[in-house]
């Protein structure tokens, strides 16, 4: 009997041996292609040379050693190269180990901004409905996710939550793209003007919707209106890029597509690749300096902060994809990918809608194509999707939709960013086996 508590009690998942390019290998020496690299996590494959050895190189040099009384060359060569690359006004780099702890590090230091600026009435965080944040008490409150909320939520904070920019499922008929983005955006504001523009600390969202939506891209001025409203209160703009960050969507941060300046900006996920475990909190200059020429001290911090072989594996990873030029291959097989989908699904019964950005992207699913009503939760999707792309060698991300009737079962795909042209549509031919199978 295996003493590991797993994420599903009832579940005996196959042992994972092994890891190649786009591919992992069972005990049974099964191969699985890698399309959503873990939960887009894998962007560079499973077998990375100058990952590793800069790994075995951190190791050999210095395993450890705490923030409280140290840095790290990796870590502040992994800052500035961050840094450089940041929207304008991004200057500082909190390292921790994962995106949730990211969030989470990102709703407190909103707070304390504020408390130090002489603001403390400034304490109501506004997030977005079917959203996900992380899954720690903080993270968890901001995340719009019901179903993920329900037992947990006499333990969390109060956050506010506002529609999502879901085009697919919110924009009315004659409405153009432009003015649904704008009247999305509205309720920003109308919800800022609810609470009290002076009670209002921050609003958080990411720029493209992973786990919760499938891959949805904001419409064209969404973003570029919710950076207007948050600075006509002085609301802090929190991106959280943990899942389409770090070139995933074809920019190396996915609010550059968008041209949108975060004041806070989370990554985890794609930074360290798998390789490590590291995430990491970016914000302005102008919030450092606040805290710096306040009380000095960010009242947070975890032991593992700032580790330096997690920096060092994160290091490599981004130099990685700046020096092949990655990014540009994102946008390239995602293109490529966009495209297969659309001819092989593009006119199936029951695909919905097909998005993305980059090497992001989703299909949803729908009983009915023409009233987009999503098939019903008991027929559980989602569920049998998994499971059998999984049998055909296929890790992809299906979501179960929201059960509050507004978004459907999906699929994200988010292979790595090394997939050929011939291996993508390896991808195409396994999902659509797997929908005949399960539809
Ligand atoms: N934020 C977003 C957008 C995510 O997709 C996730 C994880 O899926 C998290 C935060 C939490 O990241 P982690 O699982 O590394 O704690």
């Amino acid at each position: 009997m295996s003493h590991v508590f797993p994420r599903h009690c009832h579940a005996q998942p196959p042992m994972a041996v092994a890891g190649d390019g786009c591919f992992l290998i069972d005990q049974s020496g099964k191969r699985y292609f890698d399309g959503s690299g873990g939960a887009a996590v894998s962007c560079i494959g499973h077998s990375n040379e100058r990952v590793k050895q800069a790994i075995k190189d951190q190791v050999d040099q210095l395993a450890f050693a705490h923030t409280g009384f140290f840095t790290s060359d990796p870590a502040e060569q992994l800052a500035d190269l961050l840094v450089a690359n940041a929207p304008e006004g991004i200057e500082r780099v909190y390292f921790v180990s994962g995106g949730s702890e990211a969030t989470e590090a990102a709703i407190k230091l909103a707070r304390q901004y504020f408390t130090e600026r002489g603001e403390p009435q400034r304490r109501h965080l506004i997030a977005r409905r079917q959203s996900y944040h992380g899954n720690t008490l903080g993270a968890l409150a901001a995340g719009g996710n019901e179903w993920r909320r329900q037992q947990f939520s006499p333990l969390l904070i109060d956050v506010s939550h506002v529609d999502p920019c879901y085009e697919y499922a919110e924009r009315q008929e004659g409405e153009s793209l432009y003015d649904y983005g704008q009247r999305a955006a509205q309720a920003l504001e109308d919800e800022i003007l609810r609470l009290g523009p002076d009670t209002v600390m921050a609003f958080m969202a990411e720029p493209v919707v992973g786990a919760t939506l499938g891959a949805v891209p904001p419409v064209e001025g969404y973003f570029t209106r919710i950076r207007e409203i948050c600075g006509k209160y002085g609301v802090l703009l929190i991106l959280d890029e943990v899942m389409c960050g770090m070139g995933r969507t074809g920019h190396l941060f996915a609010c550059n597509a968008d041209n949108v300046r975060p004041d806070i900006l989370c990554i985890a996920k794609g930074l360290g690749a798998g390789y490590q475990p590291i995430g990491a909190m970016l914000c302005s200059g102008e919030i450092y300096q606040t805290i710096s020429e306040g009380t000095g001290f960010f009242q947070h911090g975890h032991t593992y902060i700032g580790h330096p072989v997690a920096a060092a594996a994160g290091l490599a990873v981004v130099s990685e994809m700046l020096d092949n030029d990655l990014i540009a291959q994102v946008q390239a097989r995602g293109a490529y990918l966009h495209q297969q989908l659309l001819s092989r699904f593009g006119q199936h019964p029951n695909v919905g809608d097909i998005r993305g950005r980059g090497l992001f992207q989703g299909l949803e699913f729908v009983a009915d194509r023409d009233t987009k009503t999503p098939f019903d939760p008991a027929k559980a999707v989602a569920k049998r999707f998994k499971k059998v792309a999984f049998e055909e060698g296929l890790i992809c991300y299906p979501m179960p939709g929201t059960r509050d009737g507004k978004v459907g079962d999906h699929v994200l795909l988010a292979p790595p960013f090394i997939a050929s042209e011939a291996e993508l549509d390896g991808v195409v031919e396994i999902l659509s086996r797997t929908l005949d199978r399960v539809l």
